[in-house]
């Protein structure tokens, strides 16, 4: 079984409640998604089985915090994703799986193998898609077996009333999940500076824990 593989490297995670520990990425090709503040587009990729791709991550030394399993989104190839975080998991390396959150059934699969879930909360009004509330609800039921944290995007664009919404959904579903506000990248900071302040507050009043993390890798300069 072969799996599409963008790229292969290691770095600093530049984002998320695990800025700044080192880690090996694994880019998998292909994504379900279009958002429209999208930093990731990918136009080749190699094939690897998973083997393969095993002896690739064993070139680098091996006192890195975790293998990022990232994308485009890697649950879209989820039983080549299953057969690799199987071979990583029984090699001692902690799994840390990125996604957008919205393939529940695919997760459900591959969760035994998972030791960290950097899930995606998509808000219509800071993707330009629909929503998709149902799904993300579903994939929180299973992500929750594990250490999760969330993220959401935000845009000039997003609303106030998309970020009740996900409140409203960790609330119901496991309010101690921590939520970081993601500034886009693309837009200037300065402009969406008063939103985040006011969406962190509205997280305080609603009792869920947000913190403001922009994306450090773009800030330092590094991949
Ligand atoms: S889910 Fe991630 S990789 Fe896919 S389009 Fe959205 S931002 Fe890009």
């Amino acid at each position: 079984m072969k799996g599409r593989v963008a790229e292969v490297f290691d770095s600093v995670q530049g984002e998320g409640l695990y800025f700044g520990e080192e880690q090996i990425f694994v880019r998998f090709f292909g994504c379900n998604l279009k958002c429209q503040f999208c930093d990731t587009h990918l136009d080749r990729f190699a094939e690897y089985e998973p083997e393969e791709l095993l002896e690739e991550i064993r070139l680098y030394r091996n006192n890195y915090h975790s293998i990022a399993f990232t994308g485009g989104e890697p649950l879209l190839q989820k039983n080549f994703l299953k057969e690799i975080l199987k071979l990583t998991h029984q090699a001692s390396y902690k799994n840390y799986l990125e996604t957008n959150g919205t393939l529940h059934n695919e997760l459900e699969e591959v969760i035994d193998y998972v030791d960290i879930v950097a899930m995606d909360l998509k808000l219509p009004s800071s993707t330009g898609l629909k929503d998709f509330w149902y799904h993300h609800r579903r994939f929180l039921e299973v992500a929750s077996k594990k250490e999760t944290f969330l993220k959401m995007v935000i845009c000039q664009s997003t609303n106030e009333k998309d970020i009740r919404e996900g409140l409203r959904l960790i609330k119901e579903l496991n309010k101690f999940l921590i939520l970081v506000l993601q500034p886009n990248s693309y837009e200037d900071y300065e402009q969406i500076k008063d939103k985040l302040e006011r969406f962190k507050d509205i997280s305080r009043d609603t009792n869920i824990t947000a913190c403001i993390i922009p994306q450090l890798h773009k800030k330092i300069g590094i991949k």
